[in-house]
C-alpha cells in the first residue's frame, strides 16, 4: 500500500481517518527539487506529504492548491493536489536562494506572520480561504487551517524522516475529521489511540486491504475501510510550453544558439525536468515567426 491512501471511518462513523505511507512520493519531490538545505525539504515534504492526504476529500475534477506564504513574505512553499491524487509541490526560488537557513528552525522559518492559502474546487466553482499560522507548525497551522476556514474539527498529523544526504526515510501523514454533528471529544480520543508514530503506520507499505482492516481492528473496534487511493507526484509542464515561452528570446540570441550549434536547455522549476531545444528545433521558432 505504497503511495496509497487509506479510508476509513471510526467511532460509529462519525470520524474520517485517512492515512498513508507516502515515503516515495515525499522522496521523488524532494529530489526533483534538489535542494540540500534540510530545514527547507523538511517543511517542503510535510507541507505536501499533508496536503497529498487532502486529494482524498477532493471530488471528480476538483484540485485544492495550498501556499504557505512565511513572515518573510518572498518566502513561499506550494503544494497542490487533485481528486485523482496527483501531487506536486516545490519551495519558490526566493526560499531556496536564501542564506543564513542552515541552522534555522522550521518554527523560525515560518514566523509570527506567515498564512496558508487554500483554493479548493473546479474551474467553475472556487473557494479560496486564508488562515494565519498561530502555531508555527505545519501540522498544527494545516489543521487550524480547516477548523478556521471551514469549521470542521480537523486533525492533520505528517511524521517524516530525512537523512543527511536528503533521502526520505519515512514519510506518514494521517487526517481526521469529525462527519457533522459528532461530538468534538472524539478527535482528542482519536489522537489518543492512533497517530503516525503508531506501529501501524511502518507496516502499511507492505500488507494489503485484509490485513490493514485487522490492524487497524486493534485500535478501533467498529472500524469500516471504504476505498483507498492512489497518490502520485504529477507536473504539468510539457515540451511545448516551454517552446512557447523561447518566443521570448530575441531573434539574435536564437541565432547564435543555432551558429554555435548549441542546445537550449530550460528547466521547470516545480518538477525540476530539463527540456532541450536542439538548433533544428530552434529554427523552426524562427520561421514561425517571418
Ligand atoms: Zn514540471
Amino acid at each position: 500500500m505504497k503511495n496509497k491512501i487509506i479510508k476509513a471511518l471510526v467511532f460509529d462513523k462519525q470520524v474520517r481517518l485517512y492515512f498513508v505511507d507516502n515515503t516515495a512520493l515525499i522522496n521523488e519531490i524532494i529530489n526533483l527539487n534538489g535542494h540540500n538545505n534540510r530545514i527547507i525539504n523538511v517543511a517542503l515534504g510535510k507541507t505536501v506529504s499533508g496536503i497529498s492526504l487532502l486529494s482524498a476529500t477532493l471530488k471528480g475534477e476538483q484540485r485544492l492548491s495550498a501556499t504557505i506564504t512565511m513572515s518573510n513574505p518572498k518566502y513561499k512553499i506550494f503544494a497542490d493536489t487533485s481528486a485523482h491524487g496527483n501531487v506536486r509541490g516545490y519551495a519558490n526560488q526566493s526560499l531556496v536562494k536564501a542564506s543564513g537557513m542552515e541552522d534555522v528552525s522550521i518554527q523560525n522559518l515560518i514566523g509570527q506572520k506567515a498564512s496558508i492559502r487554500m483554493i479548493t474546487g473546479s474551474d467553475m466553482n472556487q473557494f479560496t480561504g486564508i488562515t494565519d499560522m498561530p502555531y508555527q507548525n505545519i501540522d498544527k497551522d494545516l489543521s487550524h487551517y480547516f477548523n478556521q476556514s471551514e469549521q470542521l474539527e480537523t486533525y492533520i498529523e505528517t511524521n517524516l524522516a530525512i537523512n543527511k544526504e536528503n533521502t526520505v526515510l519515512y514519510s506518514y501523514a494521517m487526517f481526521a475529521q469529525l462527519l457533522p454533528g459528532a461530538p468534538r471529544h472524539l478527535l482528542s480520543e482519536m489522537k489518543e489511540r492512533i497517530n503516525t508514530s503508531s506501529s501501524f503506520l511502518a507496516k502499511l507499505k507492505g500488507i494489503d486491504r485484509i490485513q490493514i482492516q485487522e490492524e487497524l481492528r486493534n485500535y478501533f473496534s467498529d472500524l469500516e475501510i471504504i476505498g483507498q487511493v492512489p497518490v502520485q507526484f504529477s507536473c504539468r509542464c510539457s515540451k511545448e510550453m516551454f517552446y512557447g515561452m523561447l518566443n521570448s528570446l530575441d531573434e539574435k540570441e536564437l541565432m547564435t544558439y543555432i551558429y554555435a550549434n548549441k542546445i537550449i536547455k530550460s528547466s521547470c522549476h516545480i518538477c525540476g525536468r530539463t527540456y532541450q531545444f536542439y538548433p533544428t528545433e530552434i529554427k523552426t521558432l524562427l520561421r514561425k515567426e517571418e
